[in-house]
């Protein structure tokens, strides 16, 4: 059986993750969509939210299941069993630091591969950092995020906001 881990901040899920999580079931027996946590780093959503998010979204595909962890990556594929990390590619940006992290999990890790799915060209400049800059502002969300976490999303903003406005 082959098992592939799609790893990622998921700060949320985005319409690109989700394609890149629905072409990527389609050719592994098995997709473990995994919340990677950053210590240094403060989310918008928690762990926990970022998790259940995922869950929703991909709740009607059978073969992906959705996890989180702190360990290092190449850590974490050993002890699921996986041998590949899939990583979604935007426009060239995105190239140079996923080059470099493909190649250290491999120093680290020598049976793990990283493949590289590029990006759908409507999600090519879309990225989790985009949308909650977007959030700011009365948009149309729905080419952006999938349709059952939006409500969550605008629900955040409108918490943050009136955060700010008390200050
Ligand atoms: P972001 O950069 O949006 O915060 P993550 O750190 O959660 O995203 O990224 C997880 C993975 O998903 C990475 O491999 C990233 O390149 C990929 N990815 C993110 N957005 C897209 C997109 N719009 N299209 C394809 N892949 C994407």
């Amino acid at each position: 059986m082959k098992i592939a881990i799609y790893p990622g901040s998921f700060d949320p899920i985005t319409s690109g993750h989700l394609n890149i999580i629905q072409r990527a079931a389609n050719i592994f027996d098995r997709l473990i969509v995994c919340v990677m946590v950053n210590h240094a780093k403060s989310p918008m959503f928690t762990r926990e939210e970022r998790v259940d998010m995922i869950k929703r979204v991909v709740g009607d595909i059978p073969n992906v299941e959705v996890d989180s962890s702190d360990e290092l990556l190449a850590e974490y594929a050993k002890r699921k069993g996986s041998c590949v990390i899939i990583k979604g590619l935007r426009a060239g940006s995105d190239f140079e630091n996923e080059f470099q992290m493909a190649l250290i999990n491999r120093k680290i890790n020598p049976t793990l591969d990283t493949m590289f799915l590029s990006s759908e060209h409507q999600y090519m400049y879309l990225s989790s950092s985009t949308v909650k800059e977007l959030g700011g502002y009365d948009v149309d969300l729905s080419d952006f995020l999938p349709e059952q976490i939006i409500p969550d999303f605008k629900q955040r903003v409108a918490v943050k906001n009136q955060g700010g406005n008390r200050k």
